[in-house]
């Protein structure tokens, strides 16, 4: 049983809360200085002490917590983590059955009517993400749901919330059932991964690029040569090189990316000889190739949404039209700029407005080939559409 509570809801708010909207913010609440520990279960009342919903107390950077449920007697506990979980993994039937790729998202938070918590599918491992002190204080039931609904060779977690001193006595990222090699390989429209469940907050792959780079390889990398930007493991640079690129340069500022990076390409069977690994800040790199007047066929921007290097600061919401200003530069005529963000602070068209302002700063003209956002093992809610935070776009420089 957990510590429950009963809020108020504020007027304007109600209606917000009665139609589904999942997040809860604490200026909606008019009593919040009631709550006090997260893990707290939050009854939401009107006025007239109406039942309206159910959440918990987890504080992420989006908000206060997240609803769990709409019905008054709904009780939390393993019961309802189980009927949520398995609803998930049926909605992902299809992926289970697809022996071209066996990494995939089980369940995605509030898309699947949990927020602050998702699970990954890594060839028979699982990958528990906790987002909040609050989402952690359901572990033990969250857990026996999990083993309940599935079958494993092994559980793992990321706890990516601050762990104020309590919490740091499992820095081991193993939970149960037998440990995975590391690397573990695992496929995605038939490419090799080496992913890696213990070996801090990154595994290795970003799994909600997965139709990006398929894009890639499939329609646009053969014969071209390809530079990839904020490259990380070099996830975009190896399917590229699988579809025929003519050669692949990753840039990234990491030193363990050129590691990790050459070992995606060899697991591939492509020769690292052939291909470029640059470690390196991107801004540097781009004031270089202006510089030399290089030109590729294909720019990849991944960015992270923000970003502090020992030079700069770099903020999506801020900086993406500079970014695409450097690209548009060293990006050949006809060529391709794939423009992709995770920033959840912005929306698409927003991010089609930096691009339309990047391009006409330099007087070069554009089309927008195809856009991409979260696939579909990402659920997203219904009633919060920001939770598809990813926007993905092809441009073609030229006329
Ligand atoms: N595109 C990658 C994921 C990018 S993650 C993929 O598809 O897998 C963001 C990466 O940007 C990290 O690896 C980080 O090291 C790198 N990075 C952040 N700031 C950078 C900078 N100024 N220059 C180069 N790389 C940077």
């Amino acid at each position: 049983m957990y510590k429950e509570i009963n809020l108020t809801i504020k007027p304007n708010y109600i209606k917000e809360y009665e139609t589904g909207h999942p997040l809860i913010s604490k200026e909606s609440i008019v009593d919040w200085n009631k709550v006090k520990d997260e893990g707290t279960i939050v009854n939401l009342l009107d006025d007239q002490k109406r039942f309206i919903a159910k959440g918990y107390y987890g504080k992420q950077n989006k908000g206060y917590g997240w609803i769990l449920s709409s019905k008054k007697d709904e009780n939390i506990e393993v019961s309802y983590f189980t009927k949520k979980i398995k609803s998930a993994i049926k909605y992902r039937e299809v992926f289970y059955n697809n022996e071209n790729t066996t990494a995939f998202r089980v369940f995605n938070a509030e898309g699947d009517g949990i927020g602050g918590l998702t699970i990954d599918y890594f060839n028979g491992y699982y990958l528990v993400t906790w987002y909040s002190m609050g989402i952690y204080a359901f572990k033990e039931d969250i857990l026996e749901a999990l083993k309940y609904s599935i079958e494993y060779k092994g559980i793992y977690q990321k706890k990516r919330f601050e762990a104020k001193g309590q919490y740091l006595d499992d820095a081991n990222d193993f939970i149960c059932g037998t440990k995975a090699k590391s690397p573990l390989l695992v496929k995605e429209n038939g490419v090799k991964f080496a992913v890696y469940l213990d070996d801090g907050a990154m595994v290795g792959v970003f799994l909600d690029q997965r139709e990006v780079r398929k894009t890639i390889r499939d329609t646009y990398a053969k014969d071209k040569t390809v530079l990839n930007t904020f490259s990380y493991t070099g996830a975009f640079s190896v399917f590229a090189a699988l579809g025929g690129a003519t050669k692949t340069t990753s840039v990234d500022l990491a030193n363990r990316s050129r590691s990790k990076t050459q070992e995606q390409f060899s697991i591939n069977s492509i020769d690292v000889e052939t291909q470029d690994i640059i470690v390196e800040d991107v801004f540097n790199y781009f004031k270089y190739a202006v510089r030399k007047e290089m030109l590729f066929d294909m720019v990849i921007l991944d960015p992270p949404s923000f970003a502090r290097s020992k030079k700069h600061t770099f903020s999506a919401a801020k900086d993406y039209v500079n970014l695409l200003k450097e690209a548009i530069q060293i990006t050949n005529n006809g060529g391709i700029i794939v423009a992709s963000t995770n920033a959840s602070n912005f929306d698409m068209q927003k991010f089609k407005d930096f691009i339309s302002k990047a391009f006409k700063a330099l007087n070069e003209k554009y089309s927008i080939e195809e856009t991409f956002s979260l696939p579909k093992d990402f659920r997203v809610s219904d009633t919060f559409r920001e939770g598809d935070y990813l926007k993905v776009v092809f441009i073609r420089k030229g006329q």
